[in-house]
């Protein structure tokens, strides 16, 4: 379903509230050390005030648990957001986020005049999505704008709730997430890749059930593939197994074969002796796994075999390294599997959180056709799950 974007309304004059995703990483100084969060939602604000809008922006900072706290104040955000615009922020520090000063501020707020508000879940009724706050929220603008596609899987007053009492439409983010990943799902050039690592099985389970119908191939590595390859029959040594899911490991290989889907696990495997960068490491055939190591990452002979589907795919999901690529030693596979990527003309969606933290470090960002700014929600929504920040958008 296309949902309504800023471009299908009018927003002149018009007092609008966006919801952003300025959940930035500070350091103990509490600067703010990567502002891409930041930098992304640029363009929907700056569209916004060329169309004459007074713009009201809102999001979450951490987890201040719905108190007041100075730790978690958006005070940071106003100042890189004002030399980025080189405009004034305006920003007062209301423990209660909204206020009488808030109000009046907002009342009197004018075209291209911009203010933040304090962060959201400085209230506990934000996570709660408690209509109280939401309507506060909402009374000081006209329309909603929702660009936080990190948060869009929650519901929240901030997020959600506030679409019950004025227009809801979304800003550029969110249109470009869901334009992207929605494509990839529903509407593919194929064949279609999907690559799954990291290391928590039990997240990605539903993922890949709901992919095998989609996708015409299966790549699974990373700590996950270890359950895999164990409901398999293979020995896998010291290497992370996510017992309870054997099971289900075995059925979705099983619906991989049923639906033709041509599923890829590891065929060798970069181990070593203890969970440390400096641990001894070698490469074992899966065939020949030994008891008292752990696999950290892909070998060659797997970097190979995947790098071939990759080059015969259209278009490429990927969500999760390959291997522990904070650590130099084995990152190898998961660089291998980035450039691999970027080298090939196909459509590359790379889902959030770790592979997209892994694309910017290996600096192969540029190449890759879309980079999702939200973890979970793009895992739910690869899961096939409706977004609940997406739906409460007006259809368009
Ligand atoms: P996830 O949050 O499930 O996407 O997992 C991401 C994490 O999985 C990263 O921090 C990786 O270091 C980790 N990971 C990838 N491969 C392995 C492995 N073979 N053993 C342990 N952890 C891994």
């Amino acid at each position: 379903m296309m949902k309504k974007s800023i471009k299908d309304i009018s927003v002149s004059g018009k007092r609008v509230i966006v919801r952003c995703d300025f959940n930035v990483p500070l350091n103990e100084e509490g600067e703010i050390t990567d502002d891409i969060r930041i930098t992304s939602a640029l363009p929907t604000i700056k569209y916004l005030i060329e169309q004459n809008a007074a713009v009201i922006l809102m999001s979450h900072l951490g987890r201040p648990k719905g108190k007041a706290d100075p730790k978690f104040s958006l005070r940071p955000v106003a100042d890189r957001l004002s030399s980025l615009l080189d405009q004034e922020i305006i920003f007062k520090s209301a423990d209660q986020v909204v206020n009488d000063e808030i109000k009046e501020i907002s009342a009197n707020l004018q075209p291209k005049q911009i203010m933040l508000l304090e962060n959201v879940r400085f209230r506990k009724e934000e996570t709660e999505n408690d209509p109280k706050f939401s309507k506060e929220l909402a009374d000081l603008a006209d329309i909603f704008v929702n660009d936080a596609f990190g948060t869009a899987h929650r519901s929240h007053s901030s997020t959600t709730g506030i679409a019950e009492f004025i227009p809801a439409v979304s800003g550029f983010l969110i249109e470009k997430e869901i334009e992207f990943l929605g494509n990839a799902i529903e509407n593919p050039e194929r064949p279609l890749l999907a690559i799954m690592g990291g290391a928590k099985v039990g997240d990605k389970i539903p993922v890949i059930e709901n992919l095998l119908d989609k996708v015409d191939s299966l790549i699974i590595g990373g700590g996950m593939s270890y359950t895999f390859l164990k409901a398999q029959g293979y020995e896998v040594g010291l290497s992370i197994v996510d017992e309870e899911k054997i099971e289900m490991a075995k059925s979705l290989m099983d619906k991989a074969i049923k639906k033709g889907v041509t599923l890829l696990l590891p065929v060798d495997i970069l181990a070593a002796k203890e969970f440390s960068n400096d641990a001894e490491a070698s490469v074992f055939d899966i065939k020949d796994f030994p008891k008292d190591w752990m696999g950290l990452d892909i070998g060659d002979k797997t970097v190979e075999l995947f790098k071939n589907e990759i080059m015969k795919a259209r278009t490429i999901i990927w969500n999760g390294p390959v291997g522990v690529f904070e650590m130099p030693k084995f990152s190898k596979g998961t660089r291998s599997i980035a450039n691999a990527l970027a080298e090939s003309d196909a459509v590359t969606i790379i889902g959030g959180g770790d592979s997209a933290a892994a694309v910017r470090q290996f600096g192969l960002s540029e190449k890759m056709t879309h980079i999702s700014t939200g973890g979970g929600a793009s895992l739910e929504y690869l899961e096939g799950k409706t977004l609940p920040g997406v739906a409460v958008l007006q259809d368009r």
